[in-house]
Parts: C-alpha cells; sequence; structure tokens
C-alpha cells in the first residue's frame, strides 16, 4: 500500500481517427469517467487531441499527448510544441518511448531537452525507459535503465519532480504479449526509486509515480499493480478497446 495515487495511461500510437477517438472515450468516460481513485489518461495521436479533449469534458479522464518537439516555434516541420498541446488542454507528455528511440533515432539528451521544456510549460511528463532483449541477456538492464532515467531527467529540480511520471518499458515486452514477471517488473522499478533517491531525495522519490509498460492486459496486471513500487501502467494494445481499459483502471483501483 503506498500513498501515490496511482495512474492508467492509455498510449494509442498511430490508431483512431478522431471520430474512432471520440467513440471510444465516450464509453471509456462512461464507464469510469467520474471516479477519482486513479489518475486516468489517454494520450491520442496529435490529429485525435481536439476532438478527444472535447469528448473528456466534464469527466476526470485527462488529455496526454504521445510526444512533442522541445523548440518553442520554428522551422521544425511535421513538429508539435508544448505551447501547441497546452491550447489543446493536454496535461501529459509521452517522451522518450522505446519507438521514439528506436525508429526515429531520439537519445537521452534529445529526451532531455523535451523533459525540460515539458515541465516549463507545466505539462507532465512521462518519461520511457527499458532496455531491449539483447541489453537484457547480457545483464546490462540496471545500466541501460540508469543511463536512461539520469540522462533524461537531467537538470530537473526537486520541486518539479513530483509531476514527473517514469514508466519502465522493457522493450522486449512491448506490443508482444511478452509480459515482464512480477519479480522483474518490481526489480526495476525498486532500482528506478532508488535513483530517483539519489537524485532528489527520499521525501520527493516517494512521490513520483513508476509504471509499468509492455503487454499490460487485465488477467496481469493485478500481480503487477500490487507490487510496491509498480504505481500504474503505461497501456498501448489493450487501450484501443474500451472494455480492456475500463478493466484495467478497475484493477488499479483494486490495487489501490
Ligand atoms: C507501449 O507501447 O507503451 C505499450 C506498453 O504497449 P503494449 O501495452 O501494447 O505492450
Amino acid at each position: 500500500m503506498s500513498s501515490r495515487k496511482k495512474l492508467i495511461a492509455g498510449n494509442w500510437k498511430m490508431n483512431k481517427t478522431p471520430a474512432d477517438g471520440v467513440a471510444l472515450v465516450r464509453d471509456i468516460v462512461a464507464a469510469i469517467g467520474k471516479q477519482s481513485d486513479v489518475e486516468v489518461v489517454v494520450c491520442p495521436p496529435f490529429t485525435a487531441l481536439e476532438s478527444v479533449g472535447k469528448a473528456l469534458e466534464g469527466s476526470n479522464v485527462k488529455l496526454g499527448a504521445q510526444n512533442m518537439h522541445h523548440e518553442a516555434s520554428g522551422a521544425y516541420t511535421g513538429e508539435i510544441s508544448a505551447a501547441m498541446l497546452r491550447a489543446l488542454f493536454a496535461t501529459h507528455v509521452i517522451l522518450g518511448h522505446s519507438e521514439r528511440r528506436s525508429y526515429f533515432g531520439e537519445n537521452d539528451e534529445f529526451i532531455n531537452k523535451k523533459v525540460i521544456t515539458s515541465l516549463k510549460n507545466q505539462l507532465k511528463p512521462i518519461l520511457c525507459v527499458g532496455e531491449t532483449l539483447a541489453e537484457r541477456e547480457s545483464g546490462s538492464t540496471l545500466k541501460v535503465v540508469q543511463r536512461q532515467v539520469e540522462g533524461g531527467l537531467e537538470g530537473v529540480s526537486k520541486e518539479q519532480a513530483p509531476t514527473v511520471v517514469v514508466a519502465y518499458e522493457p522493450v522486449w515486452a512491448i506490443g508482444t504479449g511478452k509480459v515482464a514477471t512480477t519479480e522483474q517488473a518490481q526489480e526495476v522499478h525498486a532500482f528506478i526509486r532508488g535513483l530517483l533517491v539519489k537524485l532528489f531525495g527520499d521525501a520527493v522519490a516517494q512521490k513520483v509515480r513508476i509504471l509499468y509498460g509492455g503487454s499490460m492486459k487485465p488477467a496481469n496486471a493485478p500481480e503487477l499493480l500490487a507490487q510496491q513500487d509498480i504505481d500504474g501502467g503505461l497501456i498501448g494494445g489493450a487501450a484501443l478497446e474500451a472494455r480492456s481499459f475500463v478493466d484495467l483502471v478497475n484493477a488499479a483501483t483494486a490495487a489501490k
């Protein structure tokens, strides 16, 4: 049992038109839109942010984006700024997702710029970290995660840190149906908590939510969410259907 409010965030990736997104959140809001035991965030593609945001009005479900650029404006074709996201009432932004790191070459330094910019603009960053299968098999999981956490959070102040969310997502578990065992996940979550203690002190580190991500489903969520340092989930596939997403929020409610 921890004092941290559990958080369930849905990462829709490159799925859902605005109309599809609105239909999905209508069902989610009808089922759990008024509950406040668990913080719930949906992260549609940029093109659906505005209409999904409108459909969320009056509910407790929050709006997040899947990425942003660190500059305020300018010649960055195809990019979106923090102020643009704020103008659409986004409260959260996923940064450094492994798909951004592997397909778009994002590194810790670049991701750190985005983290700093998001915080300056009152957007809560969900900083994703996690090792590949090769890194796990070569025994470098903790080293990789340490580099990503320390690199991603460089320059974040103690005052800002409680609004940061870290998502531990072993790359080999994302979209593969392979979920980390509760022991594997809790080990890395506890390690991340230790890194946060070193960076920000114990009191602040105890406030930071650390989510698990990687094939989290209603069937495996209760055991994962019962772990001491697992404060919620970043959900891909199971966030695309209201029933499974709502079941995950209910599992987090039961585990709180
Ligand atoms: C993700 O991409 O953040 C994710 C966790 O995906 P999935 O739940 O589909 O593994």
